[in-house]
């Protein structure tokens, strides 16, 4: 498909960032070519379509932004699952679960009654690295008795395995990046 050629090649690669050694993949520049954003979309819709999905929920920062959009195509709700302190009922109304990523220790949290029983869930991001964000999230949809039923990202970095990480979750990515 041609399509993923030109996301591939949208994709900048920033060295050292956010430290030294990193070479960390820049998404914001598929954002500024519109025609490679409505490619991502699409895609991932194409996939999705038939699946039975009822809620797409989306990483901060990044998995916002694919997942929006991917959600009101399908026309399902759509979750954001946030860093700590953001989300206006985090005092009494959030669930949360804590994780490693590549950089850090981190935690997400989602909206209680966001997501429902027996709910099947698309996690999206817009990539993964160690696999520990995908994992954590599916975690969080399970708290609340729904389903992860599969986890998309627009790139994999296949040489951290963070695919076998995912202890069966089904994974579909669009580009491969070293
Ligand atoms: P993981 O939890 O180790 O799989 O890391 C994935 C998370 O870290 C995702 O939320 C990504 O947005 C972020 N991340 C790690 N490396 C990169 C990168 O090179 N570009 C963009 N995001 C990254």
């Amino acid at each position: 498909d041609p399509r993923l050629d030109l996301i591939s090649k949208s994709i900048r690669v920033v060295p050292d960032f956010p430290k030294a050694g990193i070479q960390f993949q820049d998404v914001t520049t598929i954002l500024l070519n519109p025609e490679a954003f409505q490619a991502t979309t699409d895609l991932l819709v194409e996939h999705y379509r038939d699946q039975h999905i009822d809620v797409v929920a989306g990483f901060e920062a990044r998995g916002l932004i694919f997942g929006a959009p991917l959600a009101l195509a399908l026309k399902v709700p759509f979750v954001p699952l946030r860093k700590p302190g953001k989300l206006p009922g985090t005092r009494s109304a959030t669930v949360s679960v804590e994780y490693k990523t590549e950089y850090s220790v981190d935690k997400i949290e989602m909206h209680i009654g966001a997501v429902k029983e027996g709910q099947r869930v698309l996690l999206v991001d817009d990539l993964i690295a160690t696999g520990g964000t995908l994992v954590a999230g599916a975690e969080l949809v399970r708290k609340v008795g729904a389903i992860p039923v599969e986890a998309a990202c627009v790139i994999e970095l296949p040489e951290l395995e963070g695919r076998s990480k995912l202890d069966g979750l089904p994974l579909f990515v669009l580009v491969e990046k070293a």
